[in-house]
């Protein structure tokens, strides 16, 4: 019995979650939503007292005439019947639309404390989680949708206060002017059929949670099918045929699973419901037929009893507006829980060391990387395997490897985006644990392999790298001089006040070249304002090899004598490096200057040959901007058309064997 009551009325589980969320909507529309719905429960039974007096003062009335008592009392209810239906319809668009600001509001206490939690979030481990991401995108496409949000869960449970309201005062009625068991088993009926509809809507919804994967990647073939990016190659490769039975088959096998599941859930527990629901409410209705005949009740007390208890059946019913949102509403708010408890674990792992030190200036003397273990969360795979790394403070340091070697997870572990799983990493011989981490992070100057394209001002694309002292404009403008994109950026309609997106207004758009020397800016800014270490991934994968030779040749100045960690798959810029370090399987496997490596014959010097060979002087990447390279004046955008920049021939291999 008492499981029965949890599954009609569901409120082992997510009915005093939602309501714990109602109160984010604000107290006092919560409250006033409340009152309404409450009332909204009462008017139906107030309006079935009213008429049911009218019915039993009916017969007195025609019998005294009009004016007497009887008949006086018939007005009186008629009065309150149409009194009880007006309020019904005056009160119920303003459920409706008090409810959908109340889920509106919630939704964005909902969205805030989403991205509040993405935001807070010290380390990139949660975005990177795919079981988190699949959260993060169920949770925001129900919020971009406005479709079985929490906050649409809110308000159909306050609109379920309407009903049970009004199934408690009918069975009160029946209790009181007929007999209490008439009134338990129609109460009992009425719940039968709610278990059977809202049980079924939970199971169902079950079935929902487990196919996640299977829709995330239906989602997936809609995009590719419509996306101008993946457009040209399904177009060029003859893809449209197999990407439409593909989607085809996905989404039939993902309507079999629910149509199979519906018949599980719906149709069987439907007949033992049902008939279980007939045999009380059969019962209920002899039982008042016999004591009508039999002259023990009232004609009042037979309308009443017999509409009270038709009205409490009625609603053993779904109930669309408050079933449908509450059941799945919850999945959206349960994501965000998880998500929230997901960033919490992953940040629980950010260790802070105590005494807390401050870094600034650091490394004096060296950063070194100590047996340093790492893995990703949920993979067993070392990607670092008891690496042992010296970065000589104000010099420059190389980094290589095959793709995958952990070259870019070493970047992450220094800029604590993760934690080693094992070892430590050193600052002049202090664990950087030892410093806040945001402290930490503003001695590091970074361009990312995957940067950002901030659609945003110039000024601000470059003024990120030190938020501090972004308006300081002289020193903007010299971090844009050194990364070689200071006249670009002159050149631009508003100069550096020009957002670097077409679609604003007065809006340019960058090649990639310059998107990337914008990044580059970015990441020398930082050592404007105090950093002292310069990581640069990649820093001229998108820049053509005079612009790359040119950047390098400055890269004495560019760097002003940071300790720089570059990660580069040329060998033209790496062999500027001081020190050469070489990663594979997760540890440095040789290092020394770019002539003692060739020297030693090791990895180093076959993967240079081997780029060596492949050399050919096609560059794939863009033409050169010359009035960044020599000073002149080109504006924004506009790329040199003629004739490509003549390969970079010298001791410059290209290719992908090593990056
Ligand atoms: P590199 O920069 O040398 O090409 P990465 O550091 O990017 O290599 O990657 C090292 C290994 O870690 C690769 O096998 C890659 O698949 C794996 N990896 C990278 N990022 C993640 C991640 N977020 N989750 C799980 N594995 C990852």
């Amino acid at each position: 019995m008492k499981n029965y009551l949890r599954g009609a009325l569901d409120v082992g589980g997510s009915y005093w979650r939602i309501a714990a969320l109602v109160p984010a909507g604000g107290a006092g529309l919560s409250t006033l939503l409340l009152f309404i719905n409450i009332v909204l429960g009462l008017l139906p039974v107030l309006f079935i007292l009213a008429t049911s007096v009218m019915i039993g003062r009916v017969p007195g009335a025609v019998s005294d005439g009009v004016g007497s008592a009887e008949w006086r009392d018939l007005v009186a209810a008629f009065m309150a019947a149409a009194a009880a239906f007006v309020g019904q319809q005056i009160l119920s668009p303003f459920q409706a639309s008090l409810g959908e600001l109340l889920a509106r509001r919630v939704d964005g206490h909902v969205y805030q404390r989403l991205i509040g939690a993405s935001l807070r979030s010290t380390g990139i481990g949660p975005l990177e989680d795919q079981k988190l991401l699949d959260e993060l995108t169920q949770v925001v496409t129900t919020l971009e949708q406005s479709f079985r949000t929490a906050g649409l869960a809110c308000a159909g449970l306050l609109a379920l206060v309407a009903r049970y309201t009004q199934l408690v005062a009918c069975a009160a009625v029946v209790a009181l002017v007929f007999s209490p068991f008439a009134a338990l088993a129609i109460f009992a009926a009425t719940m039968v059929f709610r278990k059977g509809n809202r049980g079924g809507l939970r199971q169902y919804s079950r079935l929902f949670a487990r196919n996640v994967a299977m829709r995330r990647e239906s989602r997936y073939y809609r995009a590719l099918a419509i996306q101008p990016a993946a457009g040209k190659e399904i177009r060029v490769f003859g893809l449209a045929d197999w990407l439409s039975d593909r989607y085809r088959t996905l989404q039939l096998g993902l309507l079999s699973l629910i149509w199979a599941e519906r018949r599980r859930i719906y149709m069987k527990p439907y007949l033992a419901y049902t008939a279980f629901g007939f045999a009380m409410a059969g019962i209920t209705l002899a039982l008042l037929g016999r004591a009508a005949a039999a002259g023990t009740i009232t004609l009042t007390q037979l309308a009443l009893a017999l509409q009270a208890g038709i009205a409490a059946l009625r609603l053993g019913e779904a109930f669309p507006e408050s079933d449908t949102p509450t059941q799945f509403g919850m999945f959206a708010y349960d994501g965000v829980q998880r998500f929230e408890a997901g960033v919490d674990a992953f940040d629980e792992k950010t260790t802070q060391l105590e005494p807390r030190l401050e870094p600034a200036g650091m490394p004096r003397t060296e950063l070194r990387f100590e047996d340093v273990d790492f893995h990703y969360p949920g993979s067993e795979r070392p990607v670092l395997d008891g690496l042992n790394l010296v970065l000589p403070a104000g010099r420059c340091t190389a980094i290589v490897g095959l793709n995958g070697a952990g070259k870019t997870t070493l970047v992450k572990l220094l800029a604590r985006l993760y934690e080693p799983t094992g070892g430590r990493i050193l600052a002049d011989s202090s664990d950087v644990r030892h410093f806040a981490v945001d402290d930490w992070r503003r001695q590091i100057g970074i361009i990312f392999q995957d940067f950002n394209r901030y659609e945003l001002t110039a000024a601000e694309n470059v003024g990120f790298g030190a938020v501090e002292i972004a308006g300081d404009r002289d020193r903007l403008r010299a971090a844009a001089r050194r990364a070689g994109i200071l006249s670009t950026l002159d050149r631009l309609p508003s100069g550096l006040e020009t957002p670097l997106a077409r679609q604003y207004k007065g809006g340019s758009e960058l090649s990639g070249g310059q998107w990337q020397r914008v990044a580059i800016a970015r990441a020398l800014f930082a050592l404007e304002n105090g950093a002292s270490i310069l990581v640069l991934d990649e820093p001229t994968a998108a820049l053509d090899v005079r612009a790359e030779a040119a950047f390098f040749e400055r890269f004495q100045d560019v760097t002003r004598g940071a300790t720089a960690l570059l990660i580069s798959h040329r060998f033209s810029s790496v062999r500027h490096a001081d020190n050469i370090v070489v990663l594979a399987g997760g540890k440095v496997i040789e290092q020394g200057s770019h002539d003692d490596l060739l020297a030693t014959n090791g990895r180093y010097a076959e993967l240079f040959r081997l780029q060596a060979e492949r050399f050919t002087d096609e560059e794939e990447t863009e033409p050169v901007d010359e009035a960044d390279l020599a000073g002149d004046d080109v504006p924004a955008g506009e790329e040199p058309t003629g004739a490509r920049p003549v390969g970079y021939a010298g001791e410059a291999p290209a290719g992908e064997a090593v990056r």
